[in-house]
């Protein structure tokens, strides 16, 4: 039997807006993925479009919210944890706010201002770094909720920025790629040193 294909996509959502609503066994249900580091050749895939929304996919976005929450952070794209899917899992609310999780399913840029901005980016597969990035300014995203309905979003500030870093890894960029080349070995080659040395462990 599995028990999470009978509750609404909707009410498990809710769950994680407000957890302490959430029932038990809700709770329990939501799993943490391990989220892969650079230089993980994964991070390179180019994902494939999500197509039918399945309890497979509720499962793994669910589970995509609970690890981005866990680690914490607040845009997480599936292939991340491993999973090559056009997903990705957001929440740009204050730090002692409600909690506003947003997916973004097969997303698409659909057109890009041409007035940039530059914003301090991280990235949970790059943990610790941190660089200044100048992407456009606005961006109008075309994306699917859970529910698989169609929605556009002009979105502005923090908003563009992080969903065309987390666009970037459903297509297999990283931020780093938007350095300098000599800024972007410097952080490859340390991230490559700490896994060669973990792996000899
Ligand atoms: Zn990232």
């Amino acid at each position: 039997m599995n028990a999470i294909a009978e509750i609404p996509a909707k009410s498990r959502l809710q769950a994680l807006i407000d957890p302490a609503g959430a029932s038990f066994y809700i709770a329990c249900l939501m799993a943490l993925r391990d989220i892969i580091i650079l230089p993980d050749p994964r991070l390179r895939l180019v994902s494939e479009p999500v197509g039918l929304i399945d309890t497979v996919t509720q499962r793994l976005v669910e589970d995509m919210f609970e690890t981005m929450y866990d680690a914490p952070g607040i845009g997480l794209a599936a292939i991340q944890v491993g999973v090559p899917k056009r997903i990705i899992t957001m929440d740009l609310a204050k730090k002692d706010a409600a909690r506003q999780p947003i997916v973004y399913i097969d997303p698409e840029i659909v057109s890009t201002s041409e007035e940039r901005s530059v914003y301090e980016e991280g990235c949970l597969s790059i943990p610790e770094y941190y660089e200044e990035v100048e992407r456009p300014a606005q961006v109008k995203v075309r994306y699917r909720d859970l529910d698989g309905e169609s929605h556009e979003v002009e979105a502005t500030g923090l908003l563009a920025t992080c969903l065309q870093h987390e666009i970037d890894h459903l297509n297999g960029v990283l931020f780093i790629d938007h350095l300098s080349k000599l800024k972007r070995d410097r952080v490859t080659k340390k991230f490559a040193k700490v896994a060669k040395r973990e792996a000899e462990e």
